[in-house]
Parts: C-alpha cells; sequence; structure tokens
C-alpha cells in the first residue's frame, strides 16, 4: 500500500495506508468529527494490525518524530503538526465475543456500535456510550460513562481485563494487573499518554433490557424540569444512568417543527430494572411538566443509542466542560441563566451528566479514572459553515462560572479547550497524578506521544 519511492525502510512492509501530505486520502485519513481540530501530521500510517503499529512507531522514533493516534476523531485535543506520525487505526476492526466467560475483545479500530450489536446476539451488553461511533479504545482510555448501565457497573474502564499496547520503544506488550499494574493503571484514565493501544479484553454483562428513553419538554419548563431533575437524581438509585440536555435546535427544515430555532429540554434515562420499578421512578419526571416527546419504556439493551441520540455528522463546534460536586442551586442558576428560556440561546448544547453510583466507588482492578465528582457538565456551541469562530463564547462562561465552584476535571470528560498541561492535571488527585507523571518519565521520557491530553514526564 505504500509509495515504495518514498515511502522510508522501516514502513515498507506496512499492510496499510502510508500517506504524506500531497497523497490523494491524505486529508481524509486525518479527518476529525469535531472539526475545529484539524491534523497537518508529517506522515499518516493508516494501521492494518499490530505489526504496521509497531512499524509507525519505531520510524517514529528512528527519526525522532513524535506519535499521535486518531480512530474515530471523536475526541481530539490538539491539532497535530510539527512534522508528527499520526496512526490511524479504523482498519483495525476486529471484534470477538466469549459468550461463556462473558468477555469480549476488541481491536484498536473497533466502534461501540459494533460490539453492542455482537454482545446483543448472545443475551449480553457492554458499557457503551451515548454514540455508536465513538471508538470503544479511546472512550475506554479516559474512563468511558455507560449512558444505560454507567452508574449500576463503573466505568468501562473499571472492566478491563487486558491491554495490548505498542509502547514508545516500538514493543507490543500484552498488560495486566497482574504483569504490569503500573502501566495498567497509567493506561486507564491516563488516555493516550503511554502508547498506541492495539486491542482490549473487557467484561460483557447480562442485561438484554432497560427500561429507558428521554423526555422533551418546551424550553419554557426548563426550570421545573431541572428542579424536578434535582430531586429525581438525589434520590436515584444505582440502576439509574441519567442526564439532561438543553438542545437549541437550528431554525432549519430537517429539524423537526416543534423544535425548529427553539430551546427544548430532554432528560434522557435507563433504569436497569422492570417497567413498573421504572414508571414509579419516571414519575415525578413526567409530572414535572408535559412532555411533547415521551420515549421511555422497556427497550431492548441493543436500541440504547436510541436515548442518546447523538448527532452523526462531523462538523465544528467550540466544546467545554465542567465538572461540580453537587447539583446545587448555584449550579442550577448558571444553567439556567446562560443556557435557559431567557439565555438569548448562544449555546447549542448543554448536558449535565450524572456520575455517582458505581462511578463513585473504588473499583477491583487498578485505573487513574477519579470517583470523586458528582455530575459532568459540557457545553457546545455550533459555528456555523463558514464562520470563522464565536463571537461570544457563551460556553466558556458557563464552565467559567461552574469552575469557580469546584475547579476539578475528569479525564473521561475533556475537550481542546482542557489541552493545557495545567487543566489537564486538574483531571486528577495529587497522587494519581504523580504516580502518572512517574509512568510516563519511565515509559515514555521523550514524550513521543505528546499529541493528547498531555502528562509530560520529569525533566
Ligand atoms: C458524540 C459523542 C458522544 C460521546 N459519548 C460519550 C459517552 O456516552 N460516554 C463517554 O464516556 N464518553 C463519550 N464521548 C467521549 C469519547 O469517549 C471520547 O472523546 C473518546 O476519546 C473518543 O475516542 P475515539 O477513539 O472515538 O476518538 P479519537 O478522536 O479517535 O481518539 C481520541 C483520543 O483517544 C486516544 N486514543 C484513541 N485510540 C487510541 C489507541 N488505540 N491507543 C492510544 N490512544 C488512543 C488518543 O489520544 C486520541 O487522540 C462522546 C464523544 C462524542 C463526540
Amino acid at each position: 500500500m505504500s509509495d515504495s519511492f518514498r515511502t522510508p525502510s522501516v514502513l515498507a512492509p506496512v499492510r496499510g495506508p502510508v500517506l504524506f501530505a500531497d497523497d490523494e486520502g491524505f486529508a481524509a485519513e486525518a479527518a476529525v468529527f469535531n472539526t475545529a481540530v484539524a491534523h497537518r501530521p508529517y506522515v499518516v500510517v493508516g494501521a492494518s494490525d499490530e505489526a504496521d503499529v509497531r512499524a509507525a512507531v519505531r520510524f517514529a522514533r528512528q527519526e525522532g518524530r513524535s506519535v499521535a493516534v486518531l480512530n474515530t476523531g471523536h475526541g481530539p485535543s490538539v491539532s497535530v503538526s510539527d512534522g508528527a506520525v499520526l496512526i490511524t487505526t479504523r482498519r483495525m476492526a476486529g471484534v470477538e465475543i466469549d459468550a461463556g466467560q462473558r468477555v469480549a475483545r476488541v481491536e484498536a479500530g473497533v466502534t461501540w456500535g459494533q460490539v453492542v450489536e455482537e454482545a446483543a446476539k448472545v443475551g449480553l451488553a457492554p458499557l457503551a456510550g451515548s454514540s455508536p461511533q465513538v471508538g470503544v479504545v479511546g472512550y475506554t482510555l479516559g474512563g468511558g460513562v455507560s449512558i444505560a448501565l454507567g452508574r449500576a457497573f463503573g466505568y468501562a474502564a473499571d472492566h478491563v481485563r487486558a491491554v495490548e499496547v505498542v509502547t514508545p520503544d516500538g514493543e507490543l506488550r500484552h498488560v495486566t494487573p497482574q504483569t504490569s499494574p503500573d502501566l495498567f493503571f497509567a493506561l486507564l484514565g491516563g488516555k493516550g499518554n503511554f502508547g498506541v493501544v492495539t486491542a482490549m479484553v473487557f467484561d460483557l454483562f447480562p442485561v438484554t433490557e432497560v427500561y429507558g428513553g428521554f423526555l422533551q419538554f418546551a424550553g419554557e419548563d426548563a426550570r421545573a424540569v431541572l428542579e424536578a431533575y434535582r430531586v429525581f437524581a438525589a434520590g436515584a438509585p444505582d440502576e439509574v444512568t441519567s442526564s439532561v440536555v438543553f438542545l437549541r435546535a437550528p431554525d432549519l427544515p430537517f429539524v423537526p417543527e416543534f423544535m425548529r430555532g427553539r430551546l427544548t429540554v430532554l432528560v434522557r434515562v435507563a433504569y436497569l430494572g422492570s417497567a413498573a420499578e421504572g414508571q414509579a421512578l419516571v414519575a415525578p419526571l413526567r409530572a414535572a411538566a408535559t412532555a411533547l416527546v415521551d420515549t421511555v419504556g422497556m427497550m431492548p439493551a441493543a436500541q440504547v443509542a436510541a436515548i442518546g441520540n447523538d448527532p452523526t455528522d462531523p462538523g465544528t463546534a467550540v466544546e467545554h466542560f465542567a465538572m461540580v460536586g453537587e447539583l446545587s442551586g448555584e449550579v442550577v442558576e448558571a444553567i439556567l441563566e446562560l443556557a435557559g428560556p431567557d439565555s438569548g440561546g448562544e449555546i447549542t448544547l448543554v448536558n449535565l451528566s450524572q456520575l455517582g453510583g458505581a462511578l463513585g466507588r473504588p473499583a477491583g482492578r487498578p485505573s487513574a479514572v477519579r470517583r470523586d465528582l458528582a455530575f459532568a457538565v459540557f457545553a457546545l456551541t455550533v459555528v456555523p459553515p463558514g464562520v470563522p469562530g464565536l463571537e461570544v463564547d457563551r460556553g466558556a462562561e458557563l464552565v467559567g462560572r461552574l469552575a469557580g465552584l469546584d475547579g476539578r476535571k475528569h479525564p473521561g470528560y475533556l475537550s481542546p479547550s482542557d489541552a493545557a498541561v495545567e487543566s489537564v492535571r486538574l483531571a486528577y488527585d495529587e497522587a494519581t497524578y504523580e504516580r502518572l507523571r512517574t509512568a510516563k518519565t519511565e515509559w515514555d521520557p521523550q514524550n513521543m506521544f505528546r499529541w493528547n491530553f498531555n502528562i509530560p514526564p520529569r525533566a
């Protein structure tokens, strides 16, 4: 697949495409979901297997170049440039399910949609996120909060049994909590800082149905809904995973008429239990106001993506995350003021997700994921095509207000606005951050893997 005239010899055996800036297909291979980020590396290596990954890392080492990793492009941190080698993993798409052991082994390019579908065939479910397009590995390296089962079972990272990774020295390693506890810990929560994960083995759960869906209310009911949600969340058992979304849809023909150019407020909920218990739990939310749409009911676990209804087309957006320790009156007021019906409507989407439950308890396996936060707040403002950027960034204002109340961050909830080292540091408690730096200094002393939410090695 490589151009033998200019491909360096160490990359010659690579089976996937090796693309330089002026090659056809280079831009498509390096494209991301949020086009606010644009990659211009020295070369893109489209890895088709772990041997391709090893060759790419060895090439970078040999030439003193840095390495970046891209799968679906749903979680970019910084625009890759500066002579970097970008390894794309989407061709590594193998999924194996062992129904007896209730485990899956997935290669680096696998997305959640694939695993959900394969696992459902044998009556099992993974800890999948809201979007079927998101990559399993990138998601799990930040913790991974399942939209349906997160609070019931904990982080996806808590259920990883083994990680196969090409470390910055170019070697493929099989990492388990028993064989390399420090590297296992660092990989799960330390994101892309420690090498290229080529495959992962993790637990599946015997879940075939949930009571779930969303309630969608008019923007005018935002306060009543948020107040009802606050009470609902405070009393929710671990079997309930939920979030609230303030969504301002564009005034465009493809948007359903009742949402066009308007704010609506969605409560997205999943309950791992019976319909009768679910109905009783959700009743106070249904009573908060008249729902315009109510999809909540028993649903196959394979359909959980319908709870989130995430966007599927790439676009440009400015994103910010804040974490909060409690859903206080101040948090509610800040959201209403900056994203509510009287806010002026600059922010396209605000998502408030409840953590806690099993996400708040120590797991049996080591990881660098934090467990001391109650809610994650995400603000996204779409930048329309042809417009250079935002004139006013109300999402930053909202997150700034909330950060003033807490200030902690979380490795699974970082956006390009958090790419600075001081910001990444806030995603870990002191002891975890120091342990990650020790691991980084051991495994990547040159900081070859720096196109990420970087944890620099010690000098
Ligand atoms: C629409 C949408 C919905 C989402 N829903 C959820 C959700 O429900 N729950 C949740 O927890 N998160 C969710 N996320 C966040 C998502 O999990 C992260 O952004 C994740 O990093 C995406 O991984 P990716 O591989 O798909 O994206 P990419 O942009 O391809 O990768 C992101 C980063 O992960 C690292 N990485 C990826 N693959 C590897 C690898 N093989 N080896 C080493 N490093 C690697 C790299 O540093 C890379 O820059 C969502 C994101 C979006 C855009």
